[in-house]
């Protein structure tokens, strides 16, 4: 049996139905068209969608999901002070268990604001992790465990680990890749063995899907002084420059940020196919500046949007960073042409996949796509009249216009509510670890 989502406007990522049908059996979309697909699935479950847009879910590219946990911890801080003296101390004492809380709500976060794909970067553990979170909860993601220098070894085997147990688990639900966290936190000769584990993971695991390269790249004006000094290495031009010259950059790579490069360093970028998640929120929150999302667009290099975590956005919001980017870039480019609502549409969905390199299975309602679909409500004050599907969604619709939600055509999210959880019992766990965590502060 399966369902079929009837007289929404469908947004297919290609098209506009107006009265559309989206066709789901089991985690795949079947058939999607205008109202006459309704009557060939007369035996079919329906949701009627009148008054809604249906979308592909949306894709976060870079995020920490756990580091919900640590929303509003540590605030007003600049980058370098933010990590050394607040965020990886507390990260130091945080258990499995607790990484486990944080990435579920996370995840649950996301869900409500129709985000259906998570590319996480955390620690992983076997006895409990961010994977374990996504599992249970239903998310689409791509699960990283953070390679750094000091700990290279152990984070090579938990990378292996991870991979073992977690690549291509339900049906493909849930990826791995690999996570050097940074090049100023890892060396030059460990971020190329990341590469080549990368490379022999998928050699080995290459029928579930592929296993990219995450990393943090030119997120500070200081970056490149800091790999200088911390590796004692020299090289000439910024930090893209330098993750060229030692062979790292490659299309199975995703760099987050990307917010200091020259426009040399963005040929470099295009010529290599690397894939960029921009993280507005978070680099303007951190006083970090502004990525140069127009030069990438000029030479081709394909852009998605992340949120980066909830420690320093403060929410998982990607509807809301769609929006900033529009205005953002057309403020920088004094027009109002500059970044059109479909373009920016793509970003968090056909590009969000390519991104991800998942393209061939998400970002778009497509026969033989992944039924990871998104129903927003247009029974709302800030929704009439409606003129433009695209415009609206991206200048006047706010994430919790969202009803539904299904993840490989499970539905988490029913009227605005996550199916099945009861949300006392998640906030008492939550505000458990918030005193643990305050108490660890004062200890
Ligand atoms: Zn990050």
């Amino acid at each position: 049996m399966g369902l079929v989502i009837k007289n929404g406007i469908v947004l297919t990522g290609e098209k506009i139905i107006s009265e559309g049908a989206v066709v789901i059996e089991d985690d795949t979309i079947v058939d999607v068209g205008d109202a006459s697909v309704v009557s060939k699935y007369s035996s079919y479950d329906k949701i009627d969608a009148k008054g809604c847009i249906v979308m592909p879910g949306m894709i976060n590219t870079h995020t920490h999901a756990a580091m919900s946990i640590l929303r509003g911890y540590a605030e007003d801080l600049p980058l370098h002070e933010w990590l050394q003296n607040k965020i990886w101390p507390i990260e130091a004492k945080l258990t499995p268990k607790d990484i486990e809380l944080g990435a579920t709500l996370g995840a649950y976060e996301s869900l409500l604001f129709g985000v259906t794909t998570l590319n996480s970067m955390y620690f992983y553990s076997e006895e409990a992790s961010e994977a374990h979170a996504f599992a249970k909860v239903g998310i689409r993601a791509v699960v990283g465990h953070g390679i750094f220098e000091t700990t290279k070894d152990n984070g090579f085997k938990l990378t292996e680990d991870l991979t073992k147990t977690w690549h291509g688990y339900d049906k493909g639900r849930i990826r791995v890749s690999v996570d050097p966290h940074a090049p100023y936190t890892v060396g030059p000769n460990t971020f190329k063995e990341s590469v080549n584990l990368a490379n022999e993971l998928n050699e080995k695991y290459y029928e579930k899907g592929k296993i990219i390269i995450h990393s943090h790249v030119a997120e500070s004006p200081q970056e490149a002084e800091s790999i200088k000094k911390n590796f004692n290495i020299n090289f000439d031009g910024g930090v893209v420059n330098y993750l060229n010259s030692i062979g790292v950059l490659s299309p199975n790579f995703i760099a987050a940020h990307v917010v200091h490069v020259s426009e040399e360093e963005v040929s470099l970028l295009a010529k290599n196919n690397v894939k960029i998640s921009l993280n507005l929120v978070s680099n303007l929150k951190l006083g970090m500046g502004i990525a140069p999302y127009l030069k990438f667009r000029e030479l081709g290099v394909i852009s998605s949007l992340g949120t980066d975590s909830a420690a320093s956005n403060n929410s998982l919001d990607v509807l809301e960073s769609a929006k900033l980017l529009a205005l953002l870039y057309r403020g920088l480019a004094r027009r109002a042409d500059a970044v059109k609502s479909y373009e920016v549409f793509r970003l968090m969905t056909i590009e969000g996949a390519k991104a991800l390199c998942w393209e061939d299975e998400i970002g778009k309602l497509e026969k033989g796509y992944k039924a990871d679909i998104v129903v927003l409500s247009l029974k709302r004050i800030n929704a009439n009249p409606l003129y433009d599907p695209y415009a609206h969604l991206i200048f006047s619709a706010k994430s919790n216009d969202v009803v539904h939600v299904f993840v490989g055509g499970k539905q988490l999210i029913q009227n605005g509510v996550i199916v099945g959880l009861s949300y006392d019992k998640l906030f008492e766990e939550v505000n458990k670890l918030k005193d643990r965590i305050i108490s660890i502060l004062s200890s």
